[in-house]
């Protein structure tokens, strides 16, 4: 298993410009207008056959690929061909989710729409797929789940097999406990009854928290993800690490998950729904009991806060416990792949294969990756580290993953880009963001907390650009030694981070307008990229909502609502026919994106003062 990738770590380098892939997962839900009920519908595989036949089946170069996801609602959408390296092509980003959503929308019906929302916010709750499905909690099901129903897992084999098996390794159901909202009517304490309950679930669920059980409650939700390709394999490990500070940080700006089973929750992020959702550790290994069968004791969930840096410069900031299967750094090292890498494999081999195909046990090594893939794509981390496929020329990637997707393909264009301008100045200019991982994984967690934009403060690096010093293999080599220091970092606000505090720190949005300063960009790119910068500094700000933020106040403005933290079946339908005008252009939303569509559509007009 380890073999291919001694292979894949000794192949040429390839030298192309950092780019990028963007992959958007989308949900399909239908409108029942008569009755004021949305739900999801669940015919994913069906539109991905349809789609796939339409496009990349009888075109190699269709402008759209389609994959499926989790959900049977559920469909992912990426460009046809990866991005290039010219700034010209930050002015395609956005048409090509356009194309993605009016190419799937144009196979739904009326009443149908495909939506680019992260979590649905009845998800679970009783009637909310469409055909209508029960959950069975039986033991021979795959998720067990008292809300979740099999149905609405996408038929392929390996999506059920995931869940039952991460079930079956855990020893139990997961357990996803999201602290709910309490609002002036929430009964205090909140605790619920289950309906079907065999007692598992109530002595699961806790007091104040919105209980869930089952996978699909995690990867039932939607993100964003950009995949770089780095010129060589140092400056892969260089951007990995540097992208890693950054994941909290946009992961709070584009928070947009603030509703969870039909209650108003007090998180405004996926991310640690996700990772309960799937976290097949056993008692053992989760330290709650004595190690006694298994090898190790395992600190995090498989989706997860990266756990090492990779880049050398990284090395002095890895202050987290690193549980390695041994054997495989061994035979790594060995080989004469070097420390950090060896380790970072030898980490991603701690977990178990969750499923494998028959046909695919015996391979060969030499020249198929799978067995290597099949560990790498259920470790979920904030950042992926990719290396190329046997006998491919596509070079070293690494995957950005913590963004939620947000409402239009303007916002979600935005972000993408605000990432990949973020990786040229890094690279250009050679910043450092490193910080203690353990600061990181803090972060994280302040991250996902309710406005976090607004009332989070962030374990920052403050002097970010150490000019004229030596730079090898695309990390700096200012800081020498082995001790990190306290002084390097500092709590900053996401405004403080991203626009730039006098005295205190420059901002990444300045730093990025300095760097677009000295590039040849046509005046039309340049409108682009402004009005995407705007919409982040507006953002950090605080000028401009989140989308978490405006869901909020969507449900706390709504007739119906009772200040009980309940989203009812007609609040969650007028929410989501809400947001399907705005990300069809059919309303404008000015307090997420600060300007009317009209003047977004008129692309001589646009407004570009920052
Ligand atoms: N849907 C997952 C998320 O929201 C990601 C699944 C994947 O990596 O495709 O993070
Ligand atoms: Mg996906």
């Amino acid at each position: 298993m380890v073999h291919i990738l001694l292979i894949m770590i000794t192949q040429s380098q390839n030298d192309a410009s950092v780019a990028g892939s963007i992959k958007v997962e989308y949900m399909l839900v239908s409108f029942d207008h008569a009755n004021q009920k949305v739900r999801l519908v669940l015919k994913g595989e069906e539109m991905l056959d349809n789609l796939q036949d339409r496009g990349e089946k009888i075109n190699p170069n269709h402008p759209t690929l389609w994959r499926p996801e989790y959900g049977s609602y559920m469909i992912e959408g990426t460009p046809g061909q990866p991005y290039g390296g010219t700034m010209s092509e930050f002015n395609t980003v956005e048409d090509n989710m356009r194309k993605r959503r009016q190419e799937a929308s144009s196979l739904l019906t009326e009443n149908d729409s495909i939506c680019t929302i992260t979590s649905f916010p009845r998800l679970g709750c009783p009637g909310f797929t469409l055909p209508e499905s029960t959950p069975t909690p039986v033991e021979e099901g795959a998720s067990k789940s008292l809300f979740f129903p099999d149905q609405a897992i996408n038929k392929h084999p390996r999506f059920s097999t995931l869940t039952r098996n991460i079930r079956h390794r855990r020893g139990e159901k997961v357990v996803i406990n999201v602290p709910i909202f309490k609002d002036r009517k929430t009964p205090s304490p909140f605790i619920e009854r289950f309906h079907n309950d065999d007692g598992e679930g109530v002595r699961a669920a806790k007091p104040d928290h919105i209980y869930m059980d089952a996978m699909g409650f995690g990867m039932g939700n939607c993100c964003l993800q950009v995949t770089f390709q780095a010129c060589s394999i140092s400056e892969a490990r260089c951007l990995y690490d540097q992208l890693a500070t950054i994941c909290p940080i946009v992961m709070a700006l584009s928070a947009a998950a603030p509703f969870y089973r039909g209650y108003v929750s007090d998180i405004d992020c996926r991310w640690g729904v996700i990772s309960a959702s799937v976290d097949d550790r056993t008692k053992e290994e989760r330290g709650l009991k004595p190690l006694k069968n298994e090898k190790y004791r395992i600190s995090k969930s498989r989706y997860d806060s990266i756990d090492s840096y990779l880049s050398k410069c990284g090395e002095k900031y890895n202050d987290l416990d690193l549980t390695i299967d041994k054997e495989i750094y061994k035979q790594l090292t060995a080989e004469g792949i070097d420390h950090l890498l060896a380790e970072h494999i030898a980490h991603l081999f701690i977990r178990d294969p969750l499923t494998l195909f028959e046909e695919k046990i015996h391979l060969d090594d030499a020249n198929e990756s799978d067995h290597f893939e099949n560990i790498q794509s259920t470790n979920w981390q904030t950042m992926r580290f990719k290396p190329p496929p046997p006998n491919s020329d596509i070079g070293w990637r690494v995957e950005f993953r913590p963004m939620e997707v947000q409402l239009t393909d303007f916002e979600n264009s935005a972000y993408v880009v605000f990432v990949v301008l973020l990786t040229r100045v890094i690279l250009s200019y050679k910043l450092d963001f490193l910080i203690p991982l353990s600061k990181v994984d803090e972060n994280m967690k302040v991250a996902q907390k309710r406005d976090a934009v607004q009332q989070g403060m962030f374990y920052f690096k403050k002097d970010i650009c150490k000019v004229g010093i030596a730079v090898v293999d695309g990390c700096n080599t200012a800081h020498n030694g082995t001790e990190t220091d306290p002084e390097e970092y500092a709590l900053m606000s996401i405004d403080t981070i991203i626009n730039g505090k006098e005295g205190v720190f420059p901002g990444l949005i300045p730093i990025i307008n300095s760097y677009l300063e000295n590039m040849e960009v046509d005046v039309d790119t340049r409108c682009t990229i402004l009005n995407y910068l705007k919409l982040i500094k507006k953002r950090a700000s605080g000028e401009l909502m989140t989308v978490a933020r405006w869901m909020r106040e969507f449900v706390s403005n709504h007739p119906d609502y009772k200040q009980d933290s309940v989203i009812t079946d007609k609040i969650n339908y007028d929410l989501l026919v809400k947001c399907n005008q705005i990300a069809n252009e059919l309303t404008d939303c000015p307090e997420l994106h600060g300007f009317t569509v009209d003047k977004i559509k008129l692309s001589g007009n646009k407004t570009v003062s920052l």
